[in-house]
């Protein structure tokens, strides 16, 4: 863990929380009310232990297969770090009870059939006594049809949310989206939050708004985000390979 990669996250950090406080100023908003996730995949978990250093509690994977081992490693690395860990990739059914162990959130809820599965798999794990609390989820919420990267349908929010929200073991927090790529954020943005205040109506707690990335976070905050997802604004760029 070089000193030379603490200060280049370190800096980093204080130019994305810059830009998030600019945000929330443009927006009439709090910073308190916009919740920094650290997008991790491909980076190592001693890169993790750095920004858990500075100050970070929420870090995001977006396969189980990478997470499983970085989370583990991470504890060790340190053990006294009190984290949450968000699974935002697509969420194979196969390996719900999988990421049961590890994951705090999952994100990418789409379907009935993952509802299902994942409040069967954590109630598994936590007879186990692999987790000690329910999953907190958000509905994934396709915002381009022409796409598949995840999500379900506008349409679809009510019916699922009424699912989870007969689930003990699943507890609904809000709703997540990706702005489609080549579109428009605030327009993408805009609609999510439509979704999201039609949600509240009928589901008071899910007040999360999972939106905004690298490119888009200061559009996603105008449009009443409470979580934006940062992986290469803070680690640095991706191989071209990764998802
Ligand atoms: C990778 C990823 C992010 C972070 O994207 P950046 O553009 O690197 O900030 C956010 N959300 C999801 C679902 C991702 O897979």
């Amino acid at each position: 863990m070089s000193e030379e990669r603490r200060q280049e996250l370190a800096d980093s950090l204080r130019k994305v929380r810059e830009r998030i406080d600019r945000a929330c100023h443009e927006a009439g908003r709090s910073p308190e009310e916009v919740e920094l996730l650290a997008v991790t995949k491909t980076f190592p978990a001693t890169d993790v232990a750095l920004l858990s250093d500075l100050g970070l509690t929420e870090f995001a994977e977006n396969r189980h297969q990478e997470a499983r081992g970085k989370v583990a490693e991470f504890a060790e690395l340190r053990p006294q770090a009190a984290v949450r860990w968000h699974m935002v990739g697509q969420l194979q059914r196969n390996k719900a009870r999988a990421v049961a162990r590890w994951a705090d959130v999952v994100e990418s809820v789409d379907s009935d059939r993952l509802v299902e599965t994942l409040d069967r798999a954590v109630g598994n794990a936590l007879e186990a006594g692999e987790r000690q609390r329910p999953m907190e989820v958000l509905l994934q919420v396709s915002l381009d049809e022409a796409e598949h990267r995840g999500g379900c349908r506008p349409d679809d929010v009510p019916r699922l949310a009424d699912l989870i929200a007969q689930k003990v073991n699943v507890q609904l927090r809000g709703v997540m989206a990706v702005a489609p790529l080549g579109g428009d954020p605030d327009v993408a943005f805009d609609t999510l939050f439509r979704i999201s205040e039609r949600l509240r109506r009928d589901h008071p707690d899910a007040v999360d708004v999972s939106a905004g990335m690298s490119g888009d976070l200061e559009s996603a905050i105008m449009h009443g985000s409470t979580r934006v997802r940062v992986g290469t604004a803070l680690l640095g760029s991706r191989p071209l390979t990764s998802p």
